[in-house]
């Protein structure tokens, strides 16, 4: 496994460096944000570590161009970010990263969190079921279950629900749900997002369980795996 690790501060790049290559990963450094895209569109990594404040271009910046990017789209994007930035989290997750490590934090914290998600993102590829807190999809039986109980799904609502699983706690919105679920070019109506995500939500729902899908006002949606 390959991994790029984006951060302008060299002394803690090398920690990241050597403590991932100790773990068996594959490590290239890019110092600011123009480097990093030209690594990127030149060795595609397995995962991306991605500071947030960067010369150049901001890490927020390389990810949603990452996502706009259909060769780059499903490379996997852990955020650094400065302490408690809570607002800074949810852009972070609205751009298009999969996950968050709060600076400063020990290696072993980051490393647990790379394996993570490459093991969320990995699970469709490799044939594994897709997990989400209490809810498991298995992608070559077009099967999902919920705590274990079978909940049965149209075909749109699977691919909906498949779309939120892959990272889940990012907000969407009804036009980016539109584009993955449906495809770019369909003529359907941003208000059919609205029926397939109520459909959805009764199947998942069914029996008074918690709701995992949130609705953020006029943001969008998204998959809570662990409501409370
Ligand atoms: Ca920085």
């Amino acid at each position: 496994m390959s991994i790029l690790v984006v951060e302008d501060e060299s002394a803690l790049a090398e920690v990241l460096r050597y403590n991932l290559e100790s773990e068996g990963f594959k490590v290239a450094v890019a110092h600011d944000g123009r480097s990093a895209m030209e690594q990127l569109e030149d060795s595609h990594p397995d995962l991306v570590i991605l500071d947030w404040m960067l010369p150049e271009m901001s890490g927020l910046d390389i990810c949603r161009t990452m996502r706009r990017r259909p060769e780059l789209r499903d490379v996997p994007v852990i955020m650094l970010t400065a302490k408690g930035e809570e607002y800074d989290r949810v852009r972070g997750l609205d751009a298009g990263a999969d996950d968050y490590v709060v600076k400063p934090f020990s290696p072993k914290e980051l490393i647990a969190r790379v394996r993570a998600v490459l093991r969320r993102t990995k699970a469709g590829a490799s044939g594994e079921p897709l997990r989400a807190g209490p809810l498991e999809m298995d992608l070559e039986a077009h099967r999902v279950r919920r705590e274990g109980n079978e909940v049965a799904l149209a075909p749109t609502e699977f691919r909906l629900l498949r779309v939120l699983m892959e990272r889940p706690g990012r907000v969407y919105s009804r036009e980016q749900l539109l584009d993955l679920v449906w495809g770019r070019d369909s003529e359907v109506e941003l208000r059919t997002v609205d029926v397939h995500v109520r459909r959805l939500r009764v199947a998942l729902n069914a029996n008074g369980a918690i709701d995992l899908i949130r609705t953020v006002r006029s943001e969008g949606y998204s998959l809570e795996a662990n409501p409370n």
